[in-house]
């Protein structure tokens, strides 16, 4: 059976269509599900009862299950189970400007990229609008809260599963639904060439980060098996050609790895690289986990690499960071779950 919260407003009122239904029936349903939050079609009390029926044979209304949540300040961290009993994460964050969550685009992620729990456990499948959506619902449910900010930065690559995240997009800032602006909403991508540029002529706002991690070739082979399909060169020729279209700013995060990529060297490259481009530079420091190598640079050489840039005339921020405690580094929840460890 169908997932409601897989229907976009126009899929709705398709669908209404074909059962020879009003169209506007879609906003009266889109009301009570992202307005009201109801949880049967038996609550949808403006519908007749043969209509109702009707909805409730054709569509499941399912939500997800909550595993787990853990808790730290300012952060909460879930693990969803999912119908066909794969787990996924997501991360609540408490800003001064509103509260941000990170949702996963797929179970799993096949990019590989070494430093990152995630790519461990490869890709089992792609998540369907509704398993992006119902995380915000049931977050906001759980916490008694409203949601801001999303940011696709869990588990997967969003462009990897490049038609259902633009349907989720379609769906959350829809004004007779969830009605979150585009402009609160940022893709994060390893670097999907093809997909950025199919991206940049979708007319979203929603904003852009790309994952660089390293300012050369032979560094961010090493780190992120991307490269070597798209290298830099032909990555930032699609940013470019990205903001001269969108005339939008487009953020690089780049993690700190002890030793790795946190040298002057590695910052003056990277100031380089990004010289004359509309952007800023996220520096991240890195989440250390049990089962990866790779240690987070010290807090001085995040600030002396941050100095560096910024010497360069860079526009560089540090990110905040949150609950190390509760595993807050992408997929850890998940794998720790699956290996009971
Ligand atoms: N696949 C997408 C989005 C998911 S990862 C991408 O690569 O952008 C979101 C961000 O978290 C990426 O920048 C990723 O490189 C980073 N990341 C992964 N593991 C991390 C860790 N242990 N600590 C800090 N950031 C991490």
């Amino acid at each position: 059976m169908k997932n409601i919260y897989d229907y976009s407003l126009d899929d709705l009122a398709n669908y209404f269509l074909n059962i020879e239904e009003k169209k506007f029936k879609a906003i009266q349903v889109y009301d009570w599900l992202y307005k009201k939050r109801v949880n049967s079609f038996y609550e949808m009390t403006n519908l007749k009862k043969d209509l109702i029926d009707k909805l409730n044979s054709d569509f499941s209304l399912k939500k997800l299950t909550i595993l787990n949540r853990l808790d730290d300040v300012d952060v909460h961290k879930y693990l969803f189970n999912l119908e066909d009993n794969n787990q996924i994460e997501a991360v609540l964050m408490h800003h001064d400007y509103g509260n941000s969550l990170c949702i996963s685009t797929q179970v799993g992620c096949n990019m590989s990229c070494a430093f990152c729990e995630s790519g461990r456990l490869k890709k089992v499948r792609n998540l369907m609008p509704s398993e992006m959506i119902l995380p915000i619902i049931q977050v906001e449910e759980d916490l008694n809260i409203k949601i801001s900010h999303i940011v696709l930065m869990g588990i997967g690559e969003p462009f990897d599963n490049y038609e259902n995240v633009m349907k989720f997009l379609d769906i959350v800032n829809e004004p007779m639904g969830i009605a979150l602006g585009s402009r609160h909403i940022t893709i994060s991508t390893c670097g999907v060439v093809p997909k950025i540029l199919e991206f940049m002529n979708n007319g979203k706002q929603v904003n852009l980060a790309i994952s660089l991690h390293a300012p050369n070739d032979n560094l961010r082979n090493k780190l992120m098996p991307i490269n070597k399909v798209y290298n830099l060169k032909i990555l930032m020729d699609a940013v470019k050609k990205y903001i001269n279209k969108t005339n939008r700013r487009v953020t690089f995060e780049y993690i700190m790895l002890k030793n790795v990529n946190d040298s002057k060297d590695n910052a003056l490259e990277l100031a380089n690289l990004v010289r004359g481009i509309n952007c800023y530079i996220n520096l991240i420091p890195y989440n250390e986990t049990s089962h990866i190598e790779f240690k987070k640079s010290e807090k001085s050489r995040i600030l002396e690499f941050y100095d560096y840039l910024k010497q360069k005339g860079i526009n560089v921020t540090i990110r905040k960071e949150f609950g190390s405690k509760v595993m807050a580094a992408c997929g850890q929840l998940r794998s720790n779950y699956k290996e009971g460890s």
